[in-house]
């Protein structure tokens, strides 16, 4: 934080009391006028130090939030993952597997492997790809965009991490 504008503020404000106290002593209009523009000019200073470490803290706050916000995601993950199990469906792909005992009648999804251990929960999509004479079913992320290719030629459903057979 920014505890420097405050100090220059109180420094500013302090400043322009000692003016104030000197202009009682002040003979002349002229002395007083000259002497009223500089204690304004204290005070113009003073406020902007004051909005500078105000700008300063609520920027501070905006961080505190985000990082609230950052905790709370995290925390609700941490529970969050526990219903997955790291699974192979097809050969040569890992993918982790909703668990039938705590899907609380969710369907049954496969999560990117990538992007579970960024914290970022992503449901792999299924797509066939068209090559010359034959297709392959294939599995991707929309996040990372990685891709994995099934030994079928057609999508098939997920499964419950209890009902793939592990091979
Ligand atoms: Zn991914």
């Amino acid at each position: 934080m920014d505890f420097g504008s405050i100090t220059t503020a109180v420094g500013s404000l302090k400043a322009a009391g000692e003016l104030a106290k000197g202009l009682i002593g002040l003979k002349s209009d002229a002395e007083v006028q000259a002497k009223a523009i500089e204690l304004n000019q204290k005070i113009i200073d003073a406020q902007h130090q004051i909005f500078a470490a105000n700008a300063a803290q609520t920027s501070l706050l905006e961080r505190i939030r985000d990082m609230e916000a950052e905790i709370a995601h995290m925390n609700d993950w941490g529970t969050q993952k526990q219903r997955y199990k790291l699974a192979a469906p097809f050969s040569g792909c890992m993918v982790y597997a909703l668990q039938k005992s705590m899907s609380d009648g969710e369907t049954p999804h496969y999560l990117c492997t990538t992007c579970f251990h960024k914290g970022q929960p992503t449901i792999l999509q299924g797509r066939e790809t068209h090559g010359p004479g034959r297709s392959t079913a294939v599995y991707y992320c929309p996040t990372c965009k990685s891709e994995a290719k099934t030994q079928w030629s057609n999508v098939t459903a997920p499964q419950y991490f209890e009902d793939i057979k592990q091979g």
